[in-house]
């Protein structure tokens, strides 16, 4: 199959999936819409609530980055843009569009953003943060 008409049937899916994406935030939104009606005064369900909104909360969080990046990848094929590397504007393989259709960079330059990129580093350093504080706490 030609690359352009694999462009045409993963577009497909694209616009499947940011449509389920909406449909599913938009039923977490009622969703924590209708809590406070459902529940009473009580301080554990409170607690409990409060676990529920930070789940779903997260969850949406997650949903609307995801839809972001198919809402970038619809844009890049009304540009033509699509299934190029963001970071070497190489051609990404189809294998990898056809595994991740909004992939906006290509297996290389994900590798080395994982791996080498600033963010990694100072997530380390929290993690070191964490440790001696942890010790700190056990021996005292
Ligand atoms: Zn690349």
């Amino acid at each position: 199959m030609a690359r352009k008409d694999s462009i045409l049937k993963l577009k497909e899916l694209l616009i499947l999936r940011r449509d389920a994406m909406r449909q599913a935030l938009a039923g977490d939104l009622s969703l924590l819409k209708s809590l406070p009606e459902q529940t009473g005064g009580d301080i554990v369900d409170a607690a409990l609530d409060a676990a529920q909104d930070e789940i779903s909360s997260k969850l949406a969080d997650f949903e609307s980055r995801e839809l972001a990046q198919i809402e970038g990848a619809l844009e890049g094929i009304r540009k033509g843009t699509y299934g190029e590397c963001d970071i070497c504007h190489g051609k990404i393989p189809l294998a990898r569009l056809n595994a991740l259709p909004y992939a906006a960079t290509c297996i290389e330059c994900q590798r080395v953003a994982e791996t080498g990129g600033a963010g990694a580093v100072s997530d380390w350093d929290n993690v070191v943060d964490n440790d001696v504080s942890y010790s700190d706490l056990e021996t005292s």
